[in-house]
């Protein structure tokens, strides 16, 4: 790397520092720090002040709280469980700390006259006390330093590994204290000069100073809102890229008319298609006639009729003559979605095929066959059709069912299939504001924000274990007067087994007992894929009354006879699977319900979970508690998505700099769609090192 890169210095081993020997980078490696910029970006986890700090004479039990102390005697105290102790004093009272585990260790860590900064919940037994306390070394003078002048301390984490080369939070702060004075200076912006004027944003170098030895908190919060800004900036230039690329002009198929066919499948539909349908419809069509491709997101709550729309564009592709694929997470909804198109659009002739896992060497040959040879129109599947023996005569559309259950790897594998096809994502789920600025940023929405006429919502309860034969009293009762039911037993531990056991313990047992008058069908991942067919099909055919069903039937299936759908262990379900689950029913003009069986101990978030579903059936409610509830991470899956992990920035809490960071970098890349304007700055350099492999630029070099 050539010394006229920008900030070429970050990308050294941070063995070139003075201060780290080779033992250090071994343990620093532990938290992933391998250059000098990852150890600037290796941020305090908390900070330390005055105010911050509580006097020991203050403390009140249970509180959680910072103190500041110096250590007067230690030791291990034997009793009925040995445990260590810690003597502390801030001048006027005492503070003793309890380890119960580890004793020998703690003998080596702590000095007599020394400071430290000791966090944790305190408890009263005669005197303060804080058991397993976090801590943090202020050093010998920290009366001086620390407790005079009111500075702001950083807290480092840190690990076993680290401490025993001297890097505990305080050896982090000598070593980033003297690395700021070799470097901070030096450090240069790497964004564009006018965005941070625009946005009166701090400079990076005192912005770097400053998140780890503050001056003050004012110039601490405008030092992480530089940060984050930069973090959102760089994902947000991404997903501007990835747009752009989508949309560039070059080959994208123009599909040129409409054709007949699809006259005549929408007047032989049993129902007029909503006017959301028609809408969505419409935004379709214009990315389909344009040259460019179609990359959009159809978000429509459960029930809304996604699947005609998607099978409309499929057949749009057709009279084209391209071929149309259509992808879902399991084998049951593909082969649902396959018989529904083949009762459609056979006598029309157009051919569709099936293709999943579970199919004979036989079948599944002659379906490759007929899809490489263009004798298939309409190919549905599961992830099957993303297996390298699949090639198509002539893909020209891409449909993605229950999008949120696929990775982009998988998305960009079947788009890869055909010539920039149009690609067409379906999703349940709705999307809160941050999600549509970063997992789905680079796509197109459009919403189904209506469901069909003559639906009756459905009556939701949650009841604990006690009245649960009551429940199954009402279920039998229904049952005869003819509502078909789902009972689902979910998934307990991680394999598949234990869940096949609830269920298929149950079926036996209810198909002998309780429900022995009643037809009763099982329904789990184990079994074969012609035997699911069958279930499903007889259930579907109002022959089984009664499904017993593992998760499986957990997106996507549509049978509008059904009206009870029952979880057990509803308090292990989140939010999301419940409200997919209690989309199983209400399909139709009759009353639905949807009962959640809860066992104890049942957590204060299950809870919660519970009452949301009873209070509401508005997906978007539903999503946003379950985004509240589960934070961004877990809820995004990030990592799944093809989006860098955010250190400082939260894109919940920092929705406002995420939006300007949008902005700017759609901007950006709309008036330098190859940064070529930008290319001796940091913006080019940072973006081709950080995002190489993230995404695919034809420019990078
Ligand atoms: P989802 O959006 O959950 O995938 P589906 O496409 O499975 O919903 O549709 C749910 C049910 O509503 C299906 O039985 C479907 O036939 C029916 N449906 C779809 N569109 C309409 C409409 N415009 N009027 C009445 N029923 C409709
Ligand atoms: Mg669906």
């Amino acid at each position: 790397m050539s010394d006229s890169v920008i900030n070429s210095f970050m990308d050294q081993p941070v063995e070139r520092l003075q201060n780290i020997g080779p033992k250090r980078g071994v343990a620093l490696a532990t938290v992933g720090i391998g250059t000098i910029g990852d150890l600037f970006y290796y941020f305090p986890r908390r900070y330390l002040d005055r105010s911050t700090v509580v006097k020991i004479s203050q403390l009140q039990e249970n509180q959680e709280v910072t103190v500041v102390a110096k250590v007067l005697r230690f030791g291990i105290k034997k009793g009925r469980r040995n445990r260590f102790l810690l003597i502390c004093t801030d001048g006027k009272s005492i503070l003793t700390c309890v380890w119960f585990s580890k004793l020998t260790y703690w003998l080596r860590i702590f000095k007599v006259g020394e400071w430290l900064a000791l966090s944790g919940k305190v408890t009263f037994y005669g005197g303060f006390q804080m058991t397993h306390p976090e801590f943090d070394r202020l050093g010998d003078d920290a009366e001086g330093e620390f407790v005079n002048t009111g500075k702001i301390i950083p807290m480092y984490p840190s690990n076993e590994k680290l401490t025993k080369v001297g890097l505990d939070s305080r050896g982090f702060r000598r070593v980033i204290r003297s690395l700021l004075k070799s470097y901070a200076a030096k450090v240069q912006e790497d964004i564009p000069d006018e965005i941070i004027e625009r946005l009166k944003l701090m400079p990076i170098s005192q912005a770097l100073q400053n998140i780890h030895f503050p001056e003050d908190f004012a110039m601490l919060s405008q030092a992480q809102r530089r940060l984050k800004f930069d973090e959102l900036f760089f994902m947000e230039l991404m997903i501007a890229f990835r747009k752009q690329q989508f949309r560039s002009a070059r080959g994208g198929i123009s599909f040129e008319k409409v054709g007949d066919r699809v006259r005549t499948l929408v007047d032989k539909l049993p129902f007029e298609l909503t006017d959301a349908q028609k809408k969505v419809l419409h935004e379709i069509r214009a990315d389909m006639k344009s040259g460019r491709s179609m990359n959009r997101l159809l978000q429509g709550d459960v029930g809304s009729g996604k699947t005609i729309v998607a099978l409309i564009t499929m057949l749009i592709a057709v009279e084209n003559g391209y071929q149309a694929a259509l992808m879902a997470p399991t084998e049951i909804l593909a082969e649902q979605h396959f018989i529904t198109t083949h009762h459609l659009l056979e006598e029309i002739g157009v051919k569709t095929v099936l293709l999943v896992g579970g199919q004979n060497k036989k079948t599944r040959q002659a379906v490759l066959e007929s899809v490489v040879k263009g004798e298939a129109d309409i190919i549905i599947g599961t992830h099957a059709l993303i297996q390298e023996s699949v090639d198509f005569s002539n893909l020209g559309v891409v449909i993605i069912d229950e999008q949120h259950r696929f990775g982009v790897m998988q998305r960009a594998t079947l788009r890869q299939k055909g010539l920039n096809p149009d690609v067409l994502v379906m999703t349940a789920t709705p999307i809160p504001r941050t999600l549509s600025m970063t997992v789905y940023g680079d796509l197109d929405v459009s919403v189904l924000d209506e469901l069909p006429a003559g639906r009756v919502p459905i009556k939701t309860y949650w009841r604990g274990q006690k009245q649960r034969s009551k429940i199954y009293h009402f279920v039998r009762e229904k049952v005869a007067e003819g509502a078909q039911t789902y009972i689902v037993f979910p998934l307990v531990e991680e394999t598949e087994k234990s869940d096949l056991k609830a269920a298929t313990d149950s079926y036996e047992k209810m198909r002998s007992g309780f429900f022995a008058d009643f037809k009763l069908g099982l329904l789990h991942g184990r079994m074969k894929s012609d035997e699911k067919d069958a279930v499903m099909a007889s259930f579907k055919r109002g022959e089984i009354q009664i499904l017993i069903s593992t998760t499986v039937i957990e997106v996507g299936v549509d049978v509008p006879n059904a009206t009870i759908m029952l979880v057990e262990h509803a308090e292990r379900f989140g939010l999301t699977q419940l409200h997919q689950l209690r989309g199983r029913v209400g399909r139709g003009s009759k009353q639905s319900y949807c009962i959640l069986v809860a066992y104890d101990p049942i957590t204060a978030e299950a809870r919660r979970r519970l009452d949301t579903m009873v209070e509401t059936i508005d997906g978007f409610r539903i999503a946003e508690v379950d985004l509240e509830l589960r934070g961004p991470g877990e809820y995004f899956g990030t990592k799944q998505h093809g989006l860098p992990d955010l250190k400082i920035a939260d894109v919940v809490k920092d929705l406002n700099i995420l939006k300007a960071a949008r902005t700017e970098a759609f901007r950006l890349a709309q008036d330098d769609p190859q940064l070529l304007e930008h290319k001796d700055i940091g913006v080019r350099h940072y973006f081709v090192k950080n995002y190489r492999d993230k995404f695919d630029l034809a420019w990078v070099g």
